[in-house]
């Protein structure tokens, strides 16, 4: 444990997850940064028999799903309606175990919210502000800066967005674009005085630099403090807490009709407000109570909103504890480039859970092993391949098949007496009492890469006893040891089975079956006797099956495609070159000839040679690096193409080139023949 936490012994824990953003569902990137160590964490904290509550939910509130919902011509409820179902149904499915998962669109969540947001009205805590911002006559609202669109001042763009130019990458005010309009109405929108409340910041710089820089240095993740040093550093600002929209909470003060509480107010007070759904009156306790540890299990992009921002608010309230920590991750690749919802590439969870059945182990292992704990880490199908081939079916499931396999063939199912241990057992019963108190310090101090390999290391452990002793053959030689080997073996077992619980919670319950093993603490592991000589075990299964190289390739080639069709969307035409004189384009000789002969160009994959009829009686040769696009060039004799006749030959693969056939690059890189649209006389010019 880290030195703050390590003397306090709390009596109960409250663990948050970021809420998903309920305009898409759920990708690998959020399981790896965000969700599956916060399960490990909660997992392995009830598996020591502590008091904890696991909060999640969805972010159902902001401008995007407005958009969303216009552009599909359906209301922000269906939008989130829609994703809040695949996004909670996927995360139990891969056995994200939530106490509860509700979402911000909810009732009791308004009602808390609204409540909050008075409280600290009705105390003074808020700055009023009133600023003149963009409203839209025709559709009777103020524009969210996403709502306008114009000319971009330093490029010349005429789609930028009120609040970023995406053609040069500046970020705008709304009022800095040239001809301004609506995208509800296409109306030109006027300014007009509106009032807002901000939460001032800049109030809070004093006690926020005791609490995070004095009194967290050290214990918060270096990536986490650094990110608040810098935001300290460079002065905080007063944010305002409420916007003008429709889709949210509203603000509940007479005179706000229009507003709502901004979005990133409202969605962590849903932590409070899914705490009083799951507990009732009973919700205070794990808020309020220092004997509680709060932690919030973030990515990169949410630090400053968990760490300055809604501790700020939990601070102006001053009945709230602060969280204890925010172990907060960077951000997981996919396959070597960002992943983006917009691009759509990502894998997504519930494509996975129906591409991979029984599977959720597999992906939990996955990403949990290639958490981007200190920097960003790419996720690749093959590496995801290679981790079940070769660690979870090589190393763990074999060490427990290989076990409960010997165990019925020598002993009926039977766990056979521990007799005297050797040096080598000696060592193995040291080694397994180590376990749970390595892995539970790095799931303390948020490690989770490292706990999940120190578990794989008991299944190394086993797997070399077994190979070493070889009780297939020792049997016959030494029977009394093989029992000793075997019950140590599945003593291993047992372990792992308590062990791994809270990363692969579906193979620990398959485990436990198999063992015939009841549910055990934490507590009880790093014993061999966890299984009593004479105890019956199950029938073994496979913990794991091989993934396929087909299986894998399927999932390469449908992002392949994705990345064909993200190069198509992203086409545009070239810029149009410098201006040219009729006599520039009068000294370029372009003819139009007939194809007699086509063949491959020998050893050269690209290039296709030609014999054309340019008129003239002799057959002219030229060779062109279009082969890919004309798998049967035999097929070409007797077509017309266009070609520049007074380039200069020059050798290609070792044949003479006399002039260059004229193509059209489409825009996946295709190259097409230009051929006139009817049958011309062989050399006639072009002009
Ligand atoms: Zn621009």
């Amino acid at each position: 444990m880290t030195y703050t936490e390590k003397d306090h012994k709390y009596k109960r824990y409250t663990v948050t997850s970021a809420l998903p953003y309920a305009n898409g569902p759920v990708h690998i990137g959020h399981l790896a940064g965000v969700y599956v160590p916060a399960d490990v964490y909660v997992r392995y904290l009830r598996a020591q028999g502590e008091d904890v509550m696991f909060i999640g939910g969805s972010d159902e509130h902001g401008v995007p799903i407005t958009i969303k919902a216009r552009k599909e011509g359906c209301t922000p409820q269906d939008i989130v309606d829609r994703y809040h179902k695949i996004i909670k149904d996927s995360f139990a499915e891969l056995g994200i175990s939530f106490d509860i998962y509700s979402r911000t669109s909810c009732k009791e969540h308004h009602e808390t919210a609204a409540a909050y947001f008075k409280k600290l009205y009705d105390e003074g805590k808020f700055v009023e502000k009133t600023s003149m911002q963009y409203y839209d006559e025709e559709a009777h609202q103020f524009l969210a800066d996403r709502y306008i669109t114009g000319t971009c001042p330093h490029c010349g763009n005429e789609h930028a967005y009120g609040d970023q130019c995406e053609a040069c990458g500046t970020s705008l005010n709304a009022t800095d674009l040239i001809n301004p309009k609506s995208t509800l109405s296409g109306a030109k929108p006027v300014l007009r005085e509106t009032k807002h409340w901000f939460l001032p910041l800049d109030q809070d710089e004093p006690w926020l630099r005791q609490w995070i820089l004095e009194e967290h240095k050290g214990d918060w993740k270096t990536n986490v403090y650094g990110q608040c040093k810098s935001w300290i550093d460079a002065g905080l600002q007063p944010r305002a807490v409420t916007r003008d929209l429709e889709w949210g909470v509203k603000v509940p003060i007479e005179g706000a009709d229009g507003k709502v509480l901004y979005v990133w107010f409202d969605a962590p007070i849903g932590y409070i407000s899914f705490t009083k759904q799951l507990k009732g009156d009973d919700w205070e306790r794990w808020w309020k109570d220092k004997d509680t540890k709060l932690v919030h299990f973030i990515g990169k992009d949410n630090i400053v909103f968990h760490c300055i921002i809604f501790p700020s608010m939990l601070h102006a309230d001053g009945s709230y504890i602060l969280p204890a920590n925010v172990p907060a991750n960077e951000f997981l690749n996919l396959e070597g480039d960002k992943i983006s919802t917009s691009r759509n590439w990502a894998v997504w969870l519930h494509e996975y859970l129906k591409d991979f059945p029984g599977k959720q182990d597999v992906l939990r292992y996955t990403l949990c092993s290639n958490a981007p704990e200190t920097k960003d880490n790419d996720f690749t199908w093959k590496d995801f391949q290679l981790k079940n081939n070769s660690e979870l079916v090589a190393i763990l499931g074999n060490f427990v098949n290989r076990t409960l396999v010997l165990t019925h063939k020598f002993y009926q199912g039977r766990v056979p007496a521990c007799g005297a241990l050797g040096e080598t057992e000696q060592e193995v019963v040291r080694e397994i009492a180590t376990f749970p108190e390595r892995i539970g310090r790095s799931i303390e101090t948020y490690r989770f890469r490292e706990a999940l390999a120190e578990m794989m290391n008991l299944a190394r452990l086993g797997n070399k006893y077994l190979t070493d002793t070889e009780p297939w053959k020792l049997v016959k030689s030494d029977p009394e040891r093989t029992a000793t080997v075997m019950n140590l073996s599945l003593q291993i077992c047992a372990n792992l089975a308590v062990l791994c619980a809270p990363f692969l919670p579906f193979t620990a319950d398959k485990l436990h079956l198999m063992l015939n093993l009841p549910a055990k603490g934490w507590q009880d592991a790093g014993r061999a006797d966890l299984l009593m000589e004479g105890h019956t075990i199950g029938t073994p299964e496979l913990l794991f099956e091989q993934i396929s190289d087909e299986a894998i390739q399927a999932q390469v080639d449908r992002l392949q495609a994705t990345k064909e069709q993200n190069a198509l969307n992203a086409w545009k035409p070239a810029e149009v070159k410098p201006a040219v004189t009729i006599d520039d384009f009068g000294r370029m000789d372009i003819r139009v000839a007939t194809i007699m002969a086509c063949s491959k160009v020998p050893k050269a994959d690209k290039l296709l040679q030609f014999s054309l009829d340019d008129g003239t009686g002799t057959p002219r040769t030229i060779v062109s690096g279009i082969a890919k696009y004309y798998p049967e060039p035999e097929k070409l004799v007797g077509r017309q193409v266009c070609f520049i006749a007074n380039f200069p030959p020059r050798k290609l693969k070792g044949v003479e080139s006399q002039g260059m056939i004229l193509s059209a690059e489409d825009k996946d890189g295709r190259l097409v023949l230009l051929t006139p649209s009817d049958v011309v006389t062989p050399g006639c010019n072009i002009g």
